[in-house]
Parts: structure tokens; sequence; C-alpha cells
């Protein structure tokens, strides 16, 4: 399908810019691996200017800036852009596909739930107005105390690659909701829909400098992002590794971050469960977006009175999943974002079989694409809890198998990780998946289910799949500081 590819620059102030040093990155189409555009390669020298127009759009007239503006006159902004997503959904959802290899299906979904989550923010900053002067309580009569919420500053926003333009939206809106100005960096991997984002910010007459979108290496666009002096709080998304990088360069100013990090999420399916609802929520926690999720439950624990059973269902049903361009009608899995993910994914498979683990489904690039980062939905077993692939975060589509016996094995085995994003319990036993929901070690539970997530809700993790909150009211807050005003009588 051919599809145009927008020739944007750096979205700064309000405007289109080129880059300083007028550096660009190519954009690679993963289904084909041809080059398809380029989009630009911020440096310091960019991040200098993005981070000056974002503290003057904070505070550019006292009372008339974004920050000290009301959550109704912020909220007129985001409702406009939530408007102009879905109107270019289409579009959106194309560039989506193509620069991130995910289904095109997928992607338009995606395009939605940027709309919602934008209009959701928007409800929560008129919200914010009436929770202004919250009374505390005192215990002296010849003192009164308020609380005011106020905006954090100037933020920076560093996210992946995997739902390019929705996790950057779960960042932007509850940060221009709360009256932040931001620089958003992407994913060099996938930056494309960010982009536009400026275009749409342009259209709808954001106040220049409100958001800020450098694209761009890591290291040399957002690593001098996150350490920059004027910037006050990091809300990053990305690997755990990289995580901790930002973490460490925070601390010499003691800058606030939150961290939604990797992780290695387990599934437990007990031996009441209906095998073909537990077979296909085990196939999609693992396999949706094909398994790039964060919180892609990618540790099978099957009961082992079930799990021959199981197995055979589940093997079944992955070799009818399609895998094609993702412009294919009925495609399900579109390939892996980039050259180097691929070569990963067939490693961390690779060391899996010298580790003496069997693969029992999958395990290759499909024999119909000799093109593209196409890599089989691939099914592990005879894993011990010992090998790299049943501990580390491998974020492509692989599931690998253990059996269990009893409830407490199987929450041992779910825990025994340094992670604890996502975990999922399938039963019929209501009592049993309150117990396991309440043992499990993670931010994040689904109970007879995997993946769902609402904006409403909160997301994060513990462990080194980090801390804070995205979504829901707690994203907010990610936003806001609290300030205490005492008055003597
Ligand atoms: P990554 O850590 O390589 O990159 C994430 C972002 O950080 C990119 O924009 C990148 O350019 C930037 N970056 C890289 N080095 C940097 C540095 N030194 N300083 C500042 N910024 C830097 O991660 P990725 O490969 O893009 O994404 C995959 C990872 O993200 C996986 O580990 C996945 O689990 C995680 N993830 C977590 C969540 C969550 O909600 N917890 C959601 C999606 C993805």
């Amino acid at each position: 399908m051919a599809i145009h590819l927008p020739n944007r620059q750096l979205f700064i102030d309000g405007e289109w810019r080129e880059t300083v040093l007028k550096k660009r990155i190519p954009v690679i189409n993963p289904a084909t691996e041809q080059i398809i555009g380029d989009i630009p390669a911020a440096t310091a020298e960019d991040v200098e200017i993005a981070v000056e127009a974002a503290k003057k759009a904070f505070s550019r007239n006292k009372g008339k800036d974004w920050s000290s503006a009301s959550g109704a006159y912020r909220a007129k902004y985001l409702r406009a852009i939530a408007a102009k997503i879905t109107e270019r959904k289409s579009e959106l959802g194309k560039l989506e596909a193509i620069d991130s290899g995910k289904p095109l299906d997928e992607a338009l979904w995606d395009m939605d739930d940027v709309a919602g989550c934008f209009e959701y923010y928007a409800d929560l900053a008129e919200g914010l107005d009436t929770k202004q002067k919250a009374p505390v309580s005192l215990p002296m009569e010849t003192f009164k105390s308020f609380v005011l919420k106020e905006p954090l500053g100037v933020v920076a926003l560093i996210t992946p690659w995997n739902y390019p333009l929705l996790l950057a939206t779960w960042k932007v809106a509850p940060a221009l909701a709360a009256g932040c100005t931001a620089i958003l960096k992407p994913s060099e991997l996938a930056s494309v829909t960010c982009l536009e984002l400026g275009e749409v910010c342009r259209e709808v007459g954001l106040p220049p400098g409100v958001l800020n979108i450098l694209t761009g290496l890591g290291t040399e666009a957002g690593a001098p992002l996150a350490s920059h002096p004027h910037v006050d709080k990091v809300a990053f998304t990305g690997s755990t590794a990289t995580g901790s990088r930002i973490m460490a360069s925070a601390a010499q100013m003691v800058k606030p971050v939150s961290m939604e990090l990797g992780g290695k999420s387990p599934i437990i399916v007990f031996e009441d469960v209906d095998l073909d609802k537990a077979a296909e929520w085990t196939l999609f926690g693992c396999f949706w977006t094909n398994g790039q999720i964060c919180s892609a439950t990618s540790r099978l624990l099957v009961h082992e009175s079930i799990a021959s059973e199981f197995l055979d269902r589940l093997v079944k049903w992955t070799k009818k999943i399609k895998i094609s361009d993702p412009f294919e009608e009925g495609c399900r899995l579109g390939p892996l974002v980039s050259g180097e993910q691929y070569d990963k994914i067939l490693k961390f498979i690779a060391t899996a079989k010298s580790e003496g683990a069997t693969i029992l489904s999958g395990g290759d690039r499909p024999k119909h694409l000799n093109k593209g980062f196409f890599v089989e939905p691939t099914i592990i077993i005879d894993v011990t809890t010992s090998m790299q692939i049943w501990r580390e975060e491998v974020f492509g589509p692989v599931l690998c198998v253990k059996t269990f016996s009893t409830e407490d094995e199987a929450i041992d085995l779910a825990n025994d990780t340094h992670y604890g994003l996502g975990a999922a319990v399938i039963s019929n036993d209501p009592e049993r998946c309150d117990r396991v929901a309440k043992a499990f070690r993670a931010g994040i539970v689904w109970i007879n289910c995997s993946q769902p997530c609402f904006c409403q809700a909160p997301w994060g993790g513990i462990k080194r799949s980090g801390f804070g909150r995205e979504l829901g009211e707690w994203g907010l807050e990610n936003y806001l500081s609290v300030k205490q005003v005492t008055q003597y009588i």
C-alpha cells in the first residue's frame, strides 16, 4: 500500500523547526525493510530551544499562561485534540501501522484509545478547578489551612515504540490537563504519529510551547532532555536498563521521575477452566501486538492435569494466526519493529534451545515471508526457572510454559521474578481468583482475562517494573504538586 509519510521537522514553540545540526534518521517499514522516509534527529542544541519554549509557555504572562489558566480552559484544547485525532483516525492508523508494523486494525483501535484518553483528561482538567482550596482539618481554631494542587512545571515525556502515539498520549494528556508544559521524546524506532500530534496541536491552536516534540536518539536527544536543569520532572516508559540510567542522572538534581518499565508477567491457568476461553486469553495475552507489550503474559503456568490437552489447543490455534503485512485483510501478527528486535528474539529462542528447552511451535521466520522482520508465534516447553527465556523480558511473540500441581506452587513460580507489572489468573472458582489476585506481587492483575486496559484505571508496576502510576486520577497526580497554605486568624 502506498502511504505518503509527511516530511516533518521538530515541533517547537508551536511551529516546525529544522534541527540545529540538520540531522535526520531513516524510517524503515518493518514489513518490507525499505526506507520510506525520515524523521529529525534532535541533539542537545534542540533540547535547549525546546526547554526554553516550554518554560516560557509555563509562565509566559503571569495570570495568562498555561499553568495558571483554569482547568476548563485547558480542557477545551484537549477536547479539540481528541476531535482532530478522530477526524484523522484513518490516516494516523495507517501511519502507525507502516511505522511500527502493527496490524492496521490494531493501529486504528489505538487511535480510538488516543482520542478517548484526551477526552478523559479533559474531564479531569475541568474537575481540578473544583478541587482547589480543599480545607485541611486542624486541631487549633486559630489557624486555617487549605491545599492547592499545582502543575509541577516543565516535564520531559520519554516514550517507547510499541504503542507510539497511545503511550505518548498517556503522558501528554494528563501533563497538559494538570497545567504542565511538556517536551515529548518518542522512540526513534516509531515517531511518525507522534510528530503528527504536533500538526494536530498546531491545527487546534494550542498555545505555542505548551507541547514540544523532539524526535531523535535516546543518547543524543533523550539523555540531555532528561538531565536538563530546567526540566522539573521526567516521566519515562521504556526498558528497565534505560529507566535506571535516567534515574541516576535525575538523582544529581533530586528531580522527580515516574517509571513504567519492563515486565515478565505470568498467567496461571487452573484445572477447572473452560479450555477454549482460557486458551483464547493465553494466546491474546502473549501474542497481541506480537508480544511487544510490557505486560504481555509470557510465562504460562498451567495445572499439570490439563497441560497436555491445553497445549494441544494452544499449538493448533497458534498455527492459525495470520502473519502478514499489517495492511493485509485479516492480519493478526505483523513484523517486529526492527531488524535489531528480530535478531534479539531469534537469539532468545536459540539460547532457550541451547539451554535444553523444547520449541513446541514456531521458533523461526515464517516460511511464506522472505522479507520483513517477521517471527512466528512461538511456544516453548521444558523450561526451568533458571533459564534466560523464563527470567528475562523477550518483548516478542514467545510464550514459555511450566506446569504446577498446587496453588501455592503456582503463586511462588509466578512471583519468582525481578519484575512486577502484570499477572493473570484463569479459574472458575471466584474465591481462588480472589486469593491469587491478592497474592500476586504485581501492579496490574487480570482475572479470567489478560491485557484489557482502560484509561480510567491505574497502570504501573512494582519491583523492577517501575513505580508511579499512569492513567486514571493517578495519572493526573503524576504532574501535580501539593501546596499547603496555612493562615493565622
Ligand atoms: P528503551 O528503553 O530502549 O527506549 C525508550 C525511550 O527512551 C526511547 O524514546 C529512547 O530513545 C529513550 N532513551 C534511550 N536511552 C536513553 C537515555 N540514555 N536517556 C534518555 N532517554 C533514552 O525502550 P524501548 O525499546 O523503546 O521499549 C521497550 C521497553 O519498554 C520494554 O522493556 C517494555 O517492557 C517497556 N515498556 C513498558 C511499558 C509500561 O507501561 N511499563 C509500556 C511499554 C513499554
